[in-house]
């Protein structure tokens, strides 16, 4: 990736407080730095100058690339479209698992950049006839300003713009993400031991996201990430099915497998009997369950909830194979499949 010269001002954040000796305390996400002048908070990305608060990556992606929407995990919007996938450094989470680390745990300089203002992004998809924007890789909320200005100009285009998100932001700046938002998958990592000691964060402002995004109507699905020894107990999965299926039966939860990364080398990978086990028990309580990260063509499959026929199936690329939806609907029998199938 080239590094170009950098002409870009210093944006300043949308959600903070100033308060004495030129300290800032933000307010995008419930960790609620407070940060001295000339520091970072917890993110990196976000930097007080002089009692102002700043998210310096903002323009500043360090990858920028086209993958399939199913890759997200979204495998009810628009399945077979390619999303532009962006994100820059920093991440408001250190999950000792992170397959990312190298750029969610960076700060801006650290990390070849492209200096990519919002108008260059949207232009880029709208060149290639690419349909969805996705913000992933990292942590989306962290570069909160860039994405929003990137989704407002992507409306306009006519653009889809989605998520891959750990959840962990305040709701005032959620509810102003929610009207630029189509979709979103949100993590649900464990228990709030697994948050605390693995993540270093919280998981009830996370549940909270995913109430908030499902009753605007964003299009929603869950991931779950199972790791031998961590959160892999039948009662934490079940309450996680539960908190889901409370919602709606047409979430999708996607159950993934972990293969050692970061801080977690020592662990075992996940053994694909677990995540299949885990989606035999969803099943009982959700219409869409999918296993990741293993080889598992049924754990790929969308089966119609009423007549079981496979109306999407997937290869273990994330191509879709099979596609017998006509209108959002089962070919076979004509029940509505939940999720996003139009550009409309
Ligand atoms: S977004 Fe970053 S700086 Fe702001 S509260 Fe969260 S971790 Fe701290
Ligand atoms: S939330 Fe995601 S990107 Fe951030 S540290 Fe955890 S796994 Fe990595
Ligand atoms: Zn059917």
């Amino acid at each position: 990736m080239v590094k170009k010269k950098d002409k870009s001002k210093l944006h300043e954040a949308l959600y903070y407080k100033q308060l004495k000796d030129k300290k800032v305390q933000c307010q995008l996400c419930p960790h609620s730095c407070v940060i001295d002048n000339e520091a970072f908070g917890k993110c990196r990305v976000r930097k007080n100058v002089n009692g102002k608060l700043y998210l310096v990556a903002y323009g500043k992606p360090c990858s920028v690339s086209t993958d399939p929407i199913e890759k997200k995990p979204l495998f009810h919007f628009m399945p077979g479209q390619d999303a532009l996938s962006i994100a820059t450094v920093g991440c408001n989470f250190s999950c000792l698992h992170c397959q990312n680390w190298s750029i969610s745990q960076a700060k801006v300089e650290e990390v070849p950049y492209m200096v990519l203002p919002p108008y260059a992004v949207v232009a880029g998809a709208v060149k290639e006839d690419i349909k969805i924007i996705s913000y992933t890789y990292t942590e989306p909320t962290i570069f909160f300003e860039y994405m929003i200005d990137i989704a407002k100009l992507a409306r306009k285009e006519k653009i889809k713009n989605t998520i891959v998100s750990n959840g962990f932001i305040n709701p005032k700046p959620l509810n102003e993400l929610c009207s630029y938002l189509d979709g979103a998958n949100i993590d649900v990592k464990g228990n709030e031991d697994f948050y605390k000691n693995v993540c270093g964060s919280h998981l009830e402002p996370v549940l909270e996201t995913i109430k908030t995004l499902h009753k605007a109507g964003i299009w929603l699905e869950v991931t779950n990430l199972i790791i031998p020894g961590y959160n892999d107990n039948e009662k934490d999965i079940i309450k996680i099915i539960k908190f889901i299926s409370n919602l709606s039966k047409d979430i999708p939860l996607h159950f993934s497998a972990f293969y050692p990364a970061y801080k977690m080398q020592g662990t075992p990978s996940t053994p694909a009997e677990t995540i299949k086990k885990a989606r035999t028990l969803a099943m009982k309580h959700l219409n869409y369950v999918y296993t990741g990260n293993i080889l598992d063509e049924e754990g790929n499959t969308t089966f119609c909830p009423k007549c079981k026929k496979a109306v999407i199936k997937r290869n273990a690329f994330f191509a879709v194979t099979e596609n017998n939806l006509e209108d959002g609907k089962c070919r076979f029998c004509g029940e509505k499949i939940a999720g996003v199938f139009t550009l409309k």
